[in-house]
């Protein structure tokens, strides 16, 4: 069931986004050689406890997960698409690395990613980095009132497919409100004019993810949360949380 939001509620909802920021912030500021996955995890925790925010991803377990989410922020580097357990993994210079957050504020919740390079990024690393946060805006700018969920996904799907990246059939954005996933989806791959008709109050997790390599295929690593690419190239992910408005598309995880 598609929730539409009351103009309250999405102000409750940008209250939760600068959460969100925050900690996306504070957990890629803290990211540097030698420090630890769960480093990261810390900074981003710190900010979620400071603003008395609760964590939509701590113990989480959806149908797939053998195991509760330990922490409140995925860390996926490199070949690590999404979902990524921060662990005791040091980084290293030149990793990729794709950060995702959520929080909760008075029940409202919000919910981002970016990837970063740790120090200088390889030029088809920026590349791949580039298009996908080019893919976010794109699928930003489709979020109108009176289009469609697939003019989203095919604004997305097409900037990954023009570059050559795949794009994992699977995993998306979708709706977003007192629950971190809510109806509709939003594939990052579909067909113009076609699925649920946007209104204002509709709230959308917008989240294009991009494989360097050009095949859709991955695989969940052993600890059963973590997706890999099966050929080993990097992936890159964004998301902001973006309400449909009379006004225009308002994205309420900026900074
Ligand atoms: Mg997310
Ligand atoms: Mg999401």
């Amino acid at each position: 069931m598609v929730e539409i939001k009351t103009d309250a509620a999405l102000d409750a909802m940008r209250v939760a986004g600068r959460v969100v920021a925050d900690a996306l912030e504070a957990a890629r500021a803290a990211a540097a050689p030698g420090v630890r996955l769960r480093d990261l995890d810390e900074a981003a925790h710190m900010v979620l406890r400071e603003a008395g925010a609760d964590s939509p991803f701590l113990g989480y377990r959806p149908s797939f997960a053998p195991t509760p989410f330990p922490a409140v922020l995925c860390v996926s580097v490199n070949d690590a698409i999404v979902h990524g357990i921060p662990d005791g993994t040091r980084l290293g210079d030149g990793d990729l690395v794709s950060i995702d957050c959520g929080a909760l504020v008075d029940g409202w919740a919000g919910d981002a990613a970016l990837s970063f390079t740790v120090g200088a990024a390889r030029p088809e690393d920026q590349r791949l980095m580039d298009t996908t946060r080019r893919a976010l805006e794109a699928g930003i700018a489709a979020a109108v009132v009176g289009a469609r969920i697939g003019d989203i996904s095919h604004a997305i799907g097409s900037i990954g497919r023009a570059a050559g990246y795949g794009i994992p059939e699977d995993f998306g954005g979708h709706g977003i409100g007192r629950q971190m996933h809510e109806d509709p989806s939003v594939p990052n791959e579909g067909r113009p004019r076609r699925g649920m008709i946007l209104r204002h109050g509709l709230v959308l997790a917008i989240e294009p993810m991009f494989l360097a390599g050009g095949k859709d295929d991955y695989y969940a690593a052993g600890d059963g949360w973590t997706l890999r690419t099966t050929d080993t190239s990097r992936a890159a992910h964004f998301e902001h949380t973006v309400a449909v408005t009379n006004e225009g598309p308002r994205v309420l995880t900026s900074a």
